[in-house]
């Protein structure tokens, strides 16, 4: 049944992906489940967004109660569950203001109109964006242009004119590209798809340095990083700095599509005003009651908190396990964002560990990175290294 119905999805949709060759059902807990019952343990968490692994009956409930009540209303009128949601928000980033949109991506977009708009009503001439190489933002337009890599780029160029590329870590390559026309700079503290690059406290640091001083705004975009997955909310919040614009989406909702941007008070008091911008259903009652039920989880389980432990545990695992294994070139990350450098090609690597019942994807073009549900267990990263021992050269 299985290969047929693959075909057949295969036939229906646009060519864009190539899923692994399971047909998955349900999940529970950090495992995840195939329709002849086979059981994987899911490193992958759909791309660091199940942070609170599958089956999560409280999550659960609170959305099917949300169902029965009210599904959308749109941005026309207010509804009952958007001042819970934009509170936890505001809350566990300590940011100002909120926009609530549909996915990471969105919230790119949102955030990079919102600089251009803060220089156009400052009257500053400003338009020009410094973003990463290697960085990943997203797959619109806006995205597409300030993401530092050629193949996500060169297909659909001519991009949005104005962004220049620095190199990450290198505070020196970003001083060169400030110009009197620079009107953000944008990066995610820990890099995801680039290969799993933490920010150095130097680079944060210089960052929100050169913004202070020349009247830019810093973008931290926290999709993937964010969310309690570094081991605090966000990131930027171990390096003692306070982004202008931050992004979320991925884990925010914990598997239901939403996306968000916040502001603070100083760049809200100058930025978007009503017509500039929206969204059919951004901010909807079932989003919101997603988010909310979502935070309010992590902060009674202090689930910030596990991730930093269990994350530690997984480092300290990962490095041992480098010690038995010449294949790896070096370990990198932070909390349960971790990567292991490899010599040997991703793909074998991620095919051995699905036949083994094992869910892995790569990051950059030689890393493997684990971003496993942030409920996981030391026994179950235990479970991981056993079978990255079987498969390692
Ligand atoms: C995934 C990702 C995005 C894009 O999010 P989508 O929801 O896929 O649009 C943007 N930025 C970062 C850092 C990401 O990891």
């Amino acid at each position: 049944m299985d290969k047929a119905y693959m075909e057949s999805v295969q036939n229906a949709l646009v060519h864009t992906y190539n899923p692994a060759p399971i047909v998955l059902d349900h999940g529970e807990g950090a495992y995840l489940y195939d329709t002849e019952g086979k059981a994987y343990l899911d490193f992958a968490a759909g791309y660091a967004v199940n942070s609170l692994g599958y089956g999560n009956e409280e999550w659960n409930q609170a959305l099917k109660s949300q169902i029965d009540h009210l599904a959308h209303t749109s941005n026309l009128y207010y509804h009952t569950r958007t001042k819970e949601a934009a509170e936890a928000l505001k809350r566990v980033s300590g940011m100002d203001r909120i926009f609530f949109c549909n996915s990471g991506g969105e919230a790119i977009e949102g955030a990079l109109k919102a600089s251009r708009k803060y220089a156009y009503t400052k009257k500053s001439g400003r338009y020009e964006w410094i973003a990463m190489e290697e960085s990943f933002h997203g797959r619109g337009f806006g995205a597409v242009s300030v993401t530092g890599h050629k193949a996500y780029q060169e297909p659909f160029e001519p991009l949005v004119p104005g962004v220049r590329f620095a190199k990450y870590n290198d505070l020196e390559s970003v001083k060169e590209l400030v110009t009197d026309k620079t009107c953000a700079i944008i990066l995610e503290p820990v890099q995801g798809e680039g290969g799993i690059n933490v920010a150095t406290e130097e680079f944060l640091t210089g960052i929100r340095r050169i913004c202070d001083e020349n009247d830019i705004l810093m973008i931290c975009d926290e999709v993937q990083c964010g969310m309690g997955r570094t081991g605090s909310f966000f990131a930027w919040q171990q390096y003692g700095v306070r982004p202008d614009i931050l992004t979320m989406a991925k884990a925010i909702g914990n598997g239901f599509p939403v996306g968000a941007f916040a502001l603070t008070e100083k760049v809200a008091e100058c930025s978007l005003n009503p017509g500039d911008h929206g969204t059919t259903y951004g901010g909807g009652p079932l989003a919101c009651a997603a988010v909310a039920k979502t935070v309010e989880i992590y902060e009674r389980e202090h689930l910030p908190e596990h991730t930093a432990k269990i994350g530690a545990y997984l480092r300290k695992q990962l490095e041992n396990l480098a010690g038995r294994h010449t294949c790896i070139v070096s370990c990198k990350g932070k909390g349960l964002m971790q990567g292991i450098q490899l010599s040997i090609p991703l793909a074998d690597v991620t095919k051995k560990a699905l036949d083994r019942g094992l869910l892995l994807i790569g990051a950059g073009s030689d890393v493997i990175r684990f971003v496993p549900p942030l409920i996981i267990t030391e026994k179950e990263v235990d479970e991981l290294i056993r079978i990255l021992d079987e498969i390692l050269e």
